[in-house]
């Protein structure tokens, strides 16, 4: 039965980076009807904060990636890890090492001189008993110094290290709190899992993680590097390349869905198909279509994408995602047109939610903005004058719908010889306080009789 975890480290939101990892996980759990686990890995006491775990679980939710199991926490599993620890020492495969910073910087730089790659020379493999009670000490794993350890990476192929090139890995500081790469192997041989996906900045630890395995007894799970992901100009995606934050992009308009369908378009693909509903993921996704080779993000396509999501979506879900944006703006949407005919309006012009309630603040609005030339261009005097006709034409209206009030606009047109924008231009500046809004039928029926004949009036000497 497959497990797989996300694992991140609460020291910031949660990134496109780890978003994608997280994502990946969830997609072949689904699909192989398996668990997915998360786990959060707070084991950095100083750097690790609640916000940090709080807002990862909140991206998760928004992004719609839902766990079997967890969130487990490190910081609440110490007791097990000193245990393991405890017992690779009993085995002679761990020991205590009481080499100081000093000693250590000194061979070091030793080393260095001689042109040798740095590496803990072994000291105390053999000298550990030495030190009276008090002096403090790490703990370091046995590494075994010959041979190679290799491991089929279910992306990047076979992968091979030469053993002598690992050193004795320290697993316990001289605090007493053991490092990651300890952790990780205990946690993940313990909770089940049994395919690893993660970034691969970690392919270098993975040897050593094997390794451990080994030492500890367990069996060592299947693992899978997903590339790193790259800005434009080819480096790693940082700040510089805009927001990196998961939830920055929700607070700039943009619909999960979207943010998931590009996700997993940074390093998957299934032939030249670029949008995928969650469903669809589920069903194609696999380990074996993740290329190689980073992946470069790339914001317009991310754009591309919420637009369309937009445009297709279901107006109700559209509506309840506009809220929190409208509500910002001031503007109360319980108050006027109900959203999701709004939103009908709008879907076909906006490419973000903010684009949206931009678009879709003057349904709202108690007091119109008008803009000054639109008003000195559109509203003036003669044109305004057929506002008299057409109120009397709307006012008796029963059918308040697109074909009764086009009815209205075309009959004054026949009668006053005009075209349709001679009397839709300030028609759409009396209603919306601007010459660009969606379809004047539209706003006419969406913004409904009453504020239509008021904002009409209001206009009026
Ligand atoms: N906590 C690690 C990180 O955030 C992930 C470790 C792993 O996936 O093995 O980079």
């Amino acid at each position: 039965n497959l497990r797989v975890r996300f694992a991140p480290s609460p020291t910031g939101y949660l990134h496109i980076g780890g978003a994608r990892t997280a994502l990946f996980n969830f997609l072949v759990a689904r699909k192989e009807k398996g668990t997915f686990v998360l786990r959060i890995e707070d084991t950095d006491v100083a750097r690790s904060t609640q916000e940090s775990v709080d807002a990862i679980l909140e991206a998760m939710d928004w992004l719609g990636l839902s766990y079997d199991e967890g969130p487990y926490y490190q910081s609440q599993r110490s007791e097990l890890y000193r245990e393991k620890i405890d017992q690779l020492i009993a085995d002679g495969r761990a020991y205590r090492c009481y080499c100081t910073a000093e000693e250590l910087e000194e061979k070091r730089q030793k080393a260095q001189a001689e042109g040798r790659k740095p590496k803990y020379d072994g000291t105390c493999r053999v000298l550990s008993g030495r030190a009276p009670a008090d002096t403090p000490f790490v703990v370091r794993f046995l590494a075994p110094v010959e041979g190679e350890t290799t491991f089929a990476d279910r992306i990047k192929g076979p992968i091979t290290f030469r053993n002598e090139e690992l050193d004795d890995l320290i697993i316990q500081r001289s605090d007493g709190t053991p490092t990651y790469n300890f952790v990780v192997v205990v946690d993940d041989a313990t909770m089940g899992i049994t395919l690893v996906i993660r970034g691969d900045d970690h392919i270098n630890n993975t040897p050593r993680q094997i390794q451990l395995y080994e030492a500890l007894g367990y069996e060592v799970p299947q693992f899978a590097h997903v590339p790193m992901i790259l800005g434009a100009d080819k480096t790693r995606l940082s700040k510089r390349h805009g927001a990196t934050s998961v939830m920055a992009y929700k607070d700039l308009g943009y619909l999960p869905e979207a943010m998931v369908n590009y996700l997993v378009r940074l390093g998957w693909s299934h032939g030249d198909q670029e949008i995928f509903s969650m469903d669809e993921l589920i069903e194609k996704f696999s380990l074996e279509n993740v290329g190689k080779s980073a992946g470069v993000f790339n914001p317009g396509k991310l754009l591309w994408l919420n637009e369309h999501y937009i445009k297709t979506g279901d107006p109700v879900r559209l509506g309840d995602c506009l809220v929190p944006f409208l509500e910002e703006d001031g503007l109360d949407p319980t108050n006027g047109p109900a959203l999701p005919d709004v939103v009908r309006t709008l879907q076909d012009r906006a490419k973000t939610l903010v684009e949206m309630a931009e678009g879709a603040a003057f349904y709202y609005k108690k007091e119109l903005e008008f803009d000054g030339k639109a008003v000195a261009k559109f509203l003036t005097e003669d044109k305004i004058a057929i506002f008299n006709d057409l109120i009397e034409g709307l006012e008796p209206l029963d059918m308040w719908d697109a074909e009764a009030v086009g009815g209205v606009f075309q009959n004054l047109m026949k009668e006053k010889d005009l075209k349709l924008p001679a009397i839709a231009q300030p028609v759409r500046v009396a209603l919306t306080g601007g010459t660009t809004s969606p379809s004047i039928y539209d706003v006419v029926v969406v913004l409904g009789k009453e504020t239509t004949l008021r904002r009409l009036r209001d206009v009026l000497p």
